[in-house]
């Protein structure tokens, strides 16, 4: 099974209205890639990648979406704004908001479940922490991760994107191996296959310190189906680097 390959920027908190035009008039320029791309600026600066992307190919998305519709919830983004906004993805679930934020498997679940019933794709990151991989717990963590999303998903599990990121890999400069990252996308395509009848054609993203020297070798991988990429899509230089890598 040939799937095409995805890479989404993930801008976290970075960026003003000058450097992010600059940004993303070089990614524009630098089309077409080889696979599909996308990026997720912070919410106040979704219109203005709206606008710069249109007629474009490339997508974009949001960073965190809520798991209500809406209501009295102070500071918090629904997903069918970010449907009006045109986001093709919203990334929910991803470390530093389980961790800074305490986000539940629950909630990440649901937040997925928020997106999906407006029309955006959900990017639902799972990773372990480097005390859990160290003590032998990665496979039980990530499984335990993914198993509330689909559970909480049930038919509709088939529609969201993955995204392994051991949390030891995030924005530190360390890596996992093309090995150790593909016995994780491995297990997590086993067990999307028990659940959902297009598992196959689903896309398991691999995040955590991707950048141009090591995103062909990771990428190469049967089960990496591109990436998410955090300090690396703030250097049009190096985004554009690794979306052909991926090509
Ligand atoms: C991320 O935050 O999703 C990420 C992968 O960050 P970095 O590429 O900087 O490790």
């Amino acid at each position: 099974m040939t799937r095409r390959k995805l890479v989404v920027g993930n801008w976290k908190m970075h960026g003003s209205r000058p450097a992010n035009a600059a940004l993303l008039d070089a990614i524009a320029h630098a089309r077409p890639f080889g696979c599909d791309v996308a990026v997720c600026p912070p919410f106040p600066f979704l219109s203005d990648a709206a606008v710069t992307l249109a007629g474009t190919d490339i997508r974009w998305g949001a960073q965190d979406c809520s798991a209500h519709e809406q209501g009295a919830f102070t500071g918090e983004v629904s997903a069918a704004m970010l449907a009006e906004f045109g986001c093709r993805y919203v990334i929910v679930g991803h470390s530093e908001r389980r961790a800074m934020h305490g986000e539940s498997d629950q909630l990440v679940a649901d937040k997925a479940k928020a997106a999906l019933a407006r029309g955006v794709t959900p990017i639902v990151c799972v990773g372990e922490t480097l005390a859990q991989r160290e003590s032998g717990q990665t496979d039980s963590v990530v499984k335990r991760q993914l198993s509330v999303v689909i559970h909480t998903l049930a038919h509709c599990a088939g529609e969201i994107v993955v995204a392994y990121e051991p949390v030891w890999a995030i924005g530190t400069g360390l890596t996992a191996t093309p090995e150790q990252a593909q016995s994780v996308h491995a297990l997590l395509r086993a067990q999307l296959r028990a659940a959902a009848a297009r598992a196959d054609e689903m896309k398991i993203l691999y995040g955590g310190s991707v950048k141009p020297d090591n995103a062909a070798s990771l990428f190469g991988q049967p089960d990496i189906d591109g990436g998410l990429i955090g300090g690396a899509s703030l250097k049009a230089a190096d985004f554009v680097a690794i979306c052909r890598a991926v090509s």
